[in-house]
């Protein structure tokens, strides 16, 4: 961590990223990072390839996350924030790589220690813990909008306290963003409160696309781009569907195949070639992370995914013969 401060302290232009289709964490880390940076008087562009989705945009400063960015050879200095891996940030990636010094800070247990410096706890519920560890080391004082994405950070990436990284640091540090000012109702109702009309139609799409394997320990819900079409929902929308089927008694695996966007989708029969992406959560006794580490993604050892080009029907029977050893 010294290290990093020292490196702070001299850098100039600094680019911040986080992880494509960002979650709660990717976006609150992201701003909290922003804020630190202020503190120091750096300039600072904070980047994020995907849309922020709509729960996320009430968040103090969500308006300066860009999506484009200038040369990799403009920033002296980047900050990669929730990346299990640099190509988890999707095309910038290259431009990274032309930055002189990348800090990688992060909590996923599969991360590669990408990046010149590491600032790695996988026991950190969340990025935006270990950035007020941050905080707190260079003294800096958290004010109410800081205060606010680190609540919301830690509040995302826990499902609400209610997933197994929900620790005693997980209330401490939030019980201190409640002391600086947040109000948890308040950041409830623009997390958890408000969705629109297309969105509750994909719930019921994605509700009766679910299958059960035939041990009954494995669920899978499918989401098609045709039914984001239908529904007039984005891919933001999907986030937070999985927890459906994770909830569903004896299962052990939940598994939602997202199917992307590509360029050859109008063209491509359905049996062909497809890009998708796959979300894996578990129960206490499997470790997804290794899993999804075994098809070249990663995560966390109850939350992980991964990205793959298959057919729905192949992709579908490697999935459910996880469900046979289970
Ligand atoms: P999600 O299912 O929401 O996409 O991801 C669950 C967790 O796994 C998140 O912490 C996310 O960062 C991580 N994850 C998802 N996909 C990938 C991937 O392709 N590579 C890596 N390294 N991590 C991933
Ligand atoms: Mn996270």
């Amino acid at each position: 961590m010294d290290q990093i401060i020292h490196h702070l302290k001299n850098s100039n232009n600094v680019l911040l990223a986080s992880h494509i289709n960002p979650d709660g964490d990717a976006i609150a880390s992201l701003l909290s990072m922003g804020f630190l940076l202020d503190t120091l008087n750096k300039q600072t562009t904070i980047y994020n390839q995907s849309p922020i989705p709509s729960m996320y945009r009430f968040l103090p400063s969500a308006q300066r996350i860009v999506r484009n960015i200038n040369s990799g050879n403009y920033y002296d200095t980047a900050i990669i924030l929730d990346c299990g891996d640099l190509q988890r940030i999707g095309k910038a990636a290259v431009e990274v790589n032309r930055i002189p010094v990348v800090i990688n800070i992060d909590h996923h247990v599969t991360n590669t220690r990408f990046g010149d410096f590491q600032l790695i706890d996988d026991s950190a519920c969340a990025t935006t813990e270990i950035l007020y560890r941050l905080f707190k080391e260079m003294a800096i004082p958290i004010n109410l909008n800081n205060a606010t994405s680190i609540y919301t950070g830690i509040l995302a990436d826990t499902g609400s306290f209610r997933f197994s990284n929900a620790n005693r640091s997980a209330f401490e540090i939030c019980a201190e963003m409640v002391a600086l000012g947040v109000d948890p109702y308040d950041v409830a109702k623009h997390v958890y409160g408000t969705y629109s009309f297309g969105q509750l139609k994909l719930i019921k799409l994605a509700i009766e696309s679910v299958e059960i394997s035939q041990n009954g320990k494995l669920s899978l819900m499918t989401l098609t781009q045709g039914m984001l079409h239908e529904t007039g929902t984005q891919p933001e929308d999907i986030n937070g569907l999985i927890n459906y089927i994770k909830n569903i008694e004896n299962i052990k695996i939940a598994v939602l195949i997202q199917e992307q966007m590509n360029g050859k989708q109008k063209t491509t029969p359905p049996q062909q070639g497809q890009r998708f992406h796959v979300s894996l959560r578990s129960d206490k006794t499997v470790d997804v992370a290794t899993i999804a580490a075994s098809f070249g993604g990663g995560g966390h050892p109850r939350a992980a995914g991964f990205s793959i080009e298959s057919n729905v029907i192949d992709l579908k029977k490697r999935i459910f013969s996880f469900a046979e050893t289970l």
